[in-house]
């Protein structure tokens, strides 16, 4: 699995969180595109489980859930990819 985030991603990433939003639109397919991070433990990718929002509705902080061996655990912005 790839480690690296592109600045492109992070940047939809940073604007869709902002506006309190999990999902990203990609405007050359109209596909919505879900929030992932690897999960530190086995390396899957790791859906969204919970979320806390800040003032005005944004995302703060991202809680992932790893359907593979069922950790939880805090992911970093930086951290998150698209897919
Ligand atoms: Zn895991």
């Amino acid at each position: 699995m790839r480690a690296d985030v592109s600045p492109e991603e992070r940047q939809s990433v940073e604007q869709a969180l902002a506006a309190g939003r999990l999902t990203v639109v990609d405007p050359a397919t109209g596909y919505h595109r879900s929030m992932y991070a690897a999960c530190p433990r086995d390396g899957s990718a790791a859906a969204v489980w919970r979320i806390a929002r800040g003032a005005g509705g944004a995302v703060i902080e991202l809680t992932m859930h790893c359907s593979q061996c069922g950790h939880e655990f805090k992911a970093a912005r930086e951290a998150i990819f698209l897919r």
